[in-house]
């Protein structure tokens, strides 16, 4: 069969260890023998980054920009250890939050469900989506020690030096510690855009989590503006794809979602995102089943991966010449959610099946018994399992009876 033509490329975003090592074979297998796709490539490696001073990451972020779809390969985040180990000039940060500083977007991470692969939470059958506005609150605030007895105030002071509102916070008569922080309405509206949208394309309904009856202010703010931009906005297209908007208290919200079994989009503020991401990634059993989209505001621009990071331990195994068992469906799902998006924009009928039968293939196989080790483990002792190399044989043989 002749490849499928894609008019307009995605970028391709390489990055660490083993995680690289299977983007080189998803490539290989499962994309370029079925594509006439032009691939705008960037190599965040991390000795990379550091040859271009990181550069190389800022400019990765302005092509998915101006390409609208992008998808990235796990990258290692340098901490002390990994400086030394690859003798860095600093410790550059997260590329991911580099990439999603200049995109302006937010995160949305979502399990894949198979039907024969056992969940901790049994009745989990549907995904939860989880978005995390990643901007502001407590990983922005500034705390402080009280040593001595003493007042701790809040005050707002507008730029022509006038007090605008200043609030005793406590007076303190031992020891004990402080904090504040902030947020901004801009933020919180772009973070409502990408959720509103997201839930709109994907056809589920969407609550929002927060703590408004004791935060009045705050936490109310996000909720009026939510509610302001639903009724404005996206009522109406709600209503036509029969999905609803609410907001609930986070206890509640906790609660539901123990209780629910999926199939909705949960937009937590900063805080609840950071736990509750990984309590859900937890439930649904394996990191390498969970995937992670950012999406700008307006949902034009998207940029895709797997929530895993680049399995370092599989790596060492890896380089010793020994064979691993490492999963790559997360990783194959980037590609196929950023192909999907770059056939909605183009209007590519063919690439849009063929995005759909990657994720088909993946999921078919794995119920036809072939699965790497992380899934086999989670099915039982009974259950094998097939080495990196064979699962892509595997998916490749299956990707050549369709095309
Ligand atoms: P990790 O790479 O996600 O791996 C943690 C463990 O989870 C692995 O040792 C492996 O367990 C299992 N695992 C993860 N993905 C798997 C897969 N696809 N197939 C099979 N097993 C899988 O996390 P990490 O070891 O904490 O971090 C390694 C590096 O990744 C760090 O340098 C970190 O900075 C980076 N990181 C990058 C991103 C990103 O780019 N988005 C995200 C997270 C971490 P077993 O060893 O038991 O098989
Ligand atoms: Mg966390």
């Amino acid at each position: 069969m002749p490849k499928i033509k894609v008019k307009n490329p995605i970028v391709d975003i390489c990055g660490d260890e083993m995680a690289n090592v299977i983007w080189d074979k998803i490539k290989t297998n499962l994309i370029n023998p079925f594509l006439e796709i032009k691939l705008v490539k960037f190599d965040l490696s991390i000795k990379n980054r550091d040859l271009t001073n990181d550069k190389i990451t800022h400019e990765a972020a302005q092509a998915i920009k101006k390409i609208q779809t992008g998808v990235k390969c796990a990258t290692i985040t340098p901490d002390d250890k990994r400086v030394s180990e690859f003798n860095l000039k600093k410790k550059y940060p997260s590329p991911n939050g580099t990439i999603r500083n200049i995109l302006n977007g937010t995160i949305f991470r979502e399990p894949i469900i198979i039907s024969n692969i056992p969940r901790f939470v049994t009745h989990w059958n549907e995904s939860m989506i989880i978005a995390r506005h990643a901007f502001g609150d407590i990983y922005r605030s500034k705390e402080i020690s009280v040593n001595t007895k003493g007042t701790l105030t809040l005050r707002f002071e507008s730029h022509d030096k006038k007090i605008i509102t200043e609030e005793k916070i406590f007076d303190f008569e031992s020891p004990g510690v402080g904090l504040s922080y902030f947020n901004v309405d801009k933020s919180i509206k772009d973070f409502a855009f990408s959720c509103f949208n997201f839930a709109i394309e994907r056809k589920v309904p969407l609550f929002l989590s927060t703590k408004n009856t004791i935060l009045q202010k705050y936490d109310e703010r996000f909720k009026k503006i939510f509610d302001e931009l639903y009724r404005k906005n996206f009522e109406k297209e709600f209503l036509k794809n029969k999905i609803i908007y609410q907001h609930r208290l986070i206890d509640d919200m906790v609660a539901c979602a123990m209780k629910w079994s999926g199939g909705f989009l949960w937009a937590c503020k900063n805080y609840d995102g950071d736990v509750m991401s990984d309590l859900v990634a937890q439930g649904y059993g394996s990191l390498g089943l969970m995937t992670s989209v950012l999406k700008s505001p307006d949902g034009r621009i998207l940029e895709t991966e797997a929530a895993h990071g680049t399995v370092t331990s599989h790596y060492k195994q890896h380089i010793k010449g020994l064979n691993t068992s490492t999963n790559p469906i997360a990783s194959i799902f980037a590609w196929s959610r950023a192909l999907n998006h770059r056939a909605t924009i183009d209007k590519n009928d063919k690439l849009k099946k063929f995005s759909e039968d990657l994720e088909k293939i993946c999921i078919n196989s794995v119920e036809k018994g072939n699965m790497t080790k992380d899934l086999a483990l989670m099915v039982g002792p009974d259950q094998k399992w097939l080495n990196t190399n064979e699962f892509f044989k595997a998916l490749r043989k299956e990707m050549e009876s369709l095309y």
